[in-house]
């Protein structure tokens, strides 16, 4: 296996960064995940553009164009010689003593890019099978919009999903309400049959699967509402799921143990699970 790390391509076992690197001990640092078809990148734009936003937020420059990072991407894929799967990038301000505030005089980002293949027929019998969800208390600051690598309360919830014996947590606000899920974006049908997702106006990650997921949905004849929805109401939903670079769209079967409409995967999420990979081959690069 090989990283790409700071300008070279080393053995994955042999890669490593400073101690004093800021992402190691401040979290000073953002990624990005794009899913890979057939050796190729999905969504591309999206992803180029949050990863611009969140680098943007944080003050890091831009490591190096987008045509060159394209070609690091592209270049990580190919040496690890797989197809599917996801590709990890991750921009940490650099390294400095110390410090919280950022480095007086800059420092130059520190880039890691790693790859992690993907079974696509195990995901696809994931899909098929549906999975379960838990739900857990909203714990996390107020700027989930930026893709940091600060994940703690991702981390412990995702852990507890697991030990559940479930594929996902989502989080709900003080207010009932279903912000998102550990590492994806919480979507349902209503009893009504309105599919439904919380608008990005929110504290939540503006998923870029969810947005060309959304742009896939509007093609189909459906009610489409972005806006806040409560577990209350996906308790009582026909059908539920979630999506992201990872799990692209997951069918969710059960919320806490108890099932969603009628315990299997339902005909608007299979569907759109089948439009959205479609898509995203078609557009790879
Ligand atoms: N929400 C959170 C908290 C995430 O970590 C992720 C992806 O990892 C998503 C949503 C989905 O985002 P995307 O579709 O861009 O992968």
């Amino acid at each position: 296996r090989v990283a790409y790390v700071n300008g070279a391509y080393v053995r994955h076992a042999d890669a490593a960064v400073h101690i004093e690197d800021r992402g190691y001990q401040l979290a000073d640092a953002i990624y990005e995940v794009w899913a890979m078809s057939d050796g190729r990148l999905c969504d591309p734009e999206g992803h180029f553009a949050r990863l611009e936003r969140s680098l943007g937020e944080l003050s890091i420059d831009m490591p190096m164009s987008r045509a060159a990072l394209t070609t690091v991407l592209k270049e990580t894929v190919r040496r690890n010689h797989i197809r599917d799967g996801l590709v990890y990038l991750q921009v940490s301000r650099g390294v400095a003593p110390r410090d919280h505030a950022f480095p007086a005089e800059p420092v130059p980002p520190a880039v890691v890019v790693t790859v992690k293949r993907v079974d696509p027929q195990a995901a696809e019998a994931r899909a098929t099978a549906g999975v379960g969800v838990i739900t857990t208390p909203e714990n996390r600051w107020g700027r989930c919009d930026i893709k940091t690598v600060g994940l703690l309360p991702n981390v412990l919830a995702k852990q507890a999903a697991r030990e559940a014996g479930s594929a996902e947590a989502w989080f709900i606000d003080a207010d009932g309400l279903v912000t998102e899920g550990a590492s994806s974006n919480a979507w349902i049908v209503t009893a009504d049959g309105v599919l439904v997702t919380r608008d990005t106006t929110a504290n939540i990650l503006r998923g870029v699967t969810r947005a060309t997921l959304l742009e896939v949905a509007r093609t189909e004849n459906l009610r489409i509402e972005e806006r806040p929805f409560s577990l209350e109401e996906a308790r009582r939903a026909r059908e539920a799921f979630f999506t992201g670079a990872g799990a692209l769209l997951m069918p969710v079967v059960a919320i806490d143990g108890q099932p969603v409409g009628e315990g299997r995967p339902g005909p608007v999420a299979s569907r759109l699970r089948r439009l959205y990979i479609e898509e995203a081959r078609a557009a790879a690069i």
